[in-house]
């Protein structure tokens, strides 16, 4: 394993790692103090090292899946989270053509403004293009009033809607490819839900780079793959990336959240477990399910858009969301 290859522990509240002998760490690279533990090679970073560090786990992953060139356009989600923030910080850093795309999703009155807010002044104080879509003023629904009237899993209904409309959004505004943000945590858990259930079909399309199979849908990648969440944290606190600390009100009920916390115990016990889940089924596993979902594309006779039935399933969901907000039916009665 070489240095860039280790499990990083940010040192987020202050502090100097300390070295094996009690004493100030060193920077493994450059032997400047160190600022971020690695605590799986037993090692440290110093600042500059450690966003050197993330930045070549992020160029690997561009490069070992081909996620994208110089010349293409990449519309990039942000949710004004720590993953999304950092990874379109990068990004532009390294020079491509980068515009954020952020739904406004109303999860919660405060949390959808100050998420909103976050894109905002990130793209303000980089001259960066950012685009924004509101879905209670675009489509008459917010995520929020279906968990309240329980109508649906809310996290069920806000994946979709994410889904449909970044597709959407980058096939209408003509990028190449869809940029997300999903890191080393997200994907392992993911995997490992997917596993539980030998949901094979998920499986099978849970690439760091999903081509477009169809004219209306977009090349998806998810460039920081190899990166896990606590360097992203460490990153843009380095950075000084100003991100949204505070969960989504309705986290509660995301089941991921479940197989993260499994896998953070694992972790603990064994570090560097997330990353061999991962990896190793990116490496000997996943040519083994690859074909398990031979999906044939048409478009939706409702949107248009690219599915696998009649309908797709965001317009699906949108009728029904409507058919349940009708007032019942009242019946005048007749006198006999
Ligand atoms: Fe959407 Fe659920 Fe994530 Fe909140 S926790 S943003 S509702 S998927
Ligand atoms: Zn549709």
């Amino acid at each position: 394993m070489d240095a860039d290859e280790v499990e990083i522990r940010p040192v987020i509240s202050g502090g100097q790692p300390r070295g094996k002998g009690g004493g100030p760490a060193k920077c493994k690279r450059c032997r400047e103090p160190a600022k971020v533990e690695v605590a799986r090679a037993n090692a440290a970073f110093c600042a500059d090292c450690f966003l050197r560090y993330v930045r070549n786990q992020v160029t690997k992953a561009i490069d070992e899946h081909s996620m994208f060139a110089e010349a293409d356009r990449l519309l990039v989600c942000v949710s004004g989270g720590k993953d999304s923030l950092a990874l379109w910080d990068m990004l532009m850093e390294m020079g491509y053509d980068t515009t954020g795309f952020h739904i406004v999703l109303w999860t919660g009155e405060e949390y959808a403004a100050e998420s909103r807010d976050m894109c905002e002044r990130f793209a303000q104080a980089r001259g960066a293009k950012l685009v924004v879509r509101d879905l209670k003023a675009d489509e008459g629904f917010t995520v929020e009033q279906i968990a309240r009237e329980g109508r649906r899993v809310p996290c069920s209904v806000c994946g979709l809607t994410k889904r449909y409309l970044t597709n959407l959004a980058a096939s209408q505004g003509g990028y190449d490819v869809l940029v997300t943000g999903h890191n080393l945590d997200d994907e392992a858990a993911t995997l490992l839900g997917n596993a539980l259930h030998w949901q094979t079909e998920y499986i099978a399309r849970q690439m760091p780079a999903l081509p477009s199979t169809h004219a209306k849908l977009v090349k998806k990648v998810k460039p920081l793959y190899r990166v896990s969440e606590r360097e992203t944290a460490a990153y843009s606190i380095i950075r000084g990336i100003d991100y949204i600390v505070e969960e989504c009100p309705l986290v509660a009920g995301n089941t991921q959240l479940r197989y993260k916390d499994a896998l953070n115990s694992l972790e603990r016990l064994s570090p560097g477990t997330k990353q061999q889940f991962l990896f190793g089924y990116l490496d000997k596993a996943a040519p083994l399910f690859a074909g398990s979902d031979p999906v044939t594309l048409r478009e939706c006779n409702e949107c248009g858009q690219p599915t696998t039935g009649e309908t797709c399933a965001y317009c699906r969901a949108k009728k029904q969301l409507r058919a349940k907000a009708r007032p019942p039916v009242e019946f005048t009665e007749v006198a006999p």
